[in-house]
């Protein structure tokens, strides 16, 4: 007898177990198919959620942290020196060719009068940024820059990197008092500035986004440099800050000229009238700057 034998049940095993296996299987297809359907679905509407979305585990937590220590835990330095501030209701101005912005920091000095001859003498115009003076012989230099056509623009009070760049209280502080000076004596508002050591340097990195961003909210244009003199060293030469200047702007279409007026800088003024002479038999303008002249900064570092 087939039937009821432990033949039969063994068959009846048999069957069940592939039935059950054939199921599985199958369920675990169809299963496949709907999801693949589903992300479809989702993507097309822009809903998908991938594998490689970042998740928010304790890495991505780390770095939220970290880059929320880069905002300051008040703004109320944006309350300091109201008046501190000026009309930027404006745009930048396309870049004109071939154009050269001398720009001289640290002064005035001994040897400001000769910068201001050698400019007089082949009739262009630079831009100066001052370190705070206020003696009768600086203030006579103010006016006669501005007179003569000149940018003056602010450079710093202290001029000391630890001071200034403490935090945004400490920059505000240390612009104010030359900004101010410099208004008062010429009647003039100073609109542009370039930041000591540049905007961005070994010392204000902890700063320099809190700095910038102020400064730019009050409506003021900073500018760095894309061609240096290279003669802040004391054992540059006349001839050194010469190719430096020419080499440097001949990359350009529009150079902006780091160059010092500090009374030990006379290897910069004999170097003056051939950079100049130079430059204008290669057809190179040169420029005052003014807020409109669309800036050269340094990059913001990660
Ligand atoms: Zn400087």
């Amino acid at each position: 007898m087939y039937f009821g034998s432990i033949r039969f049940y063994k068959h009846v095993i048999l069957i069940v177990l592939t039935l059950v296996v054939a199921c599985s299987v199958a369920s675990c297809v169809l299963m496949g198919i709907s999801n693949r359907h589903l992300k479809k679905i989702l993507q097309e509407n822009g809903l998908a959620v991938s594998a490689e979305s970042p998740s928010f585990n304790s890495d991505s937590e780390n770095q939220s942290d970290e880059l929320r220590s880069h905002y300051p835990a008040s703004f109320d330095y944006q309350k300091l020196y109201p008046n501190l501030a000026i009309d930027n209701d404006f745009i930048y101005k396309e870049d004109l060719p071939k154009s050269v912005y001398l720009t001289f920091d640290d002064g005035p000095s001994s040897l400001t009068p000769q910068i201001l001859d050698i400019l007089k003498e082949y009739n262009i115009k630079a831009t100066f940024f001052i370190v705070y003076n206020d003696s009768m012989e600086s203030q006579a230099l103010y006016k006669r820059m501005i007179s003569e056509g000149h940018t003056i623009g602010v450079h710093s009070t202290c001029h000391q990197y630890h001071t200034i760049y403490q935090s945004p209280d400490a920059f505000l502080d240390d612009f104010a008092q030359t900004a101010l000076m410099l208004e008062q004596v010429t009647g003039v508002k100073p609109e542009i500035l370039r930041f000591p050591g540049g905007s961005i340097n070994s010392y204000n990195k902890a700063v320099y986004p809190q700095i910038i961003g102020e400064m730019l909210r009050r409506g003021y244009t900073y500018y760095d440099w894309n061609v240096s003199a290279d003669d802040a060293t004391s054992t540059v030469t006349e001839k050194q800050i010469y190719s430096n200047v020419i080499n440097g702007v001949k990359r350009y279409n529009k150079s902006i000229v780091l160059m010092h007026d500090l009374s030990n800088k006379s290897d910069t003024v004999s170097a003056l009238p051939d950079i100049i002479s130079e430059l204008k038999s290669e057809g190179y303008t040169f420029y005052p700057l003014t807020k409109d002249v669309r800036p050269v900064a340094f990059d913001y570092v990660d």
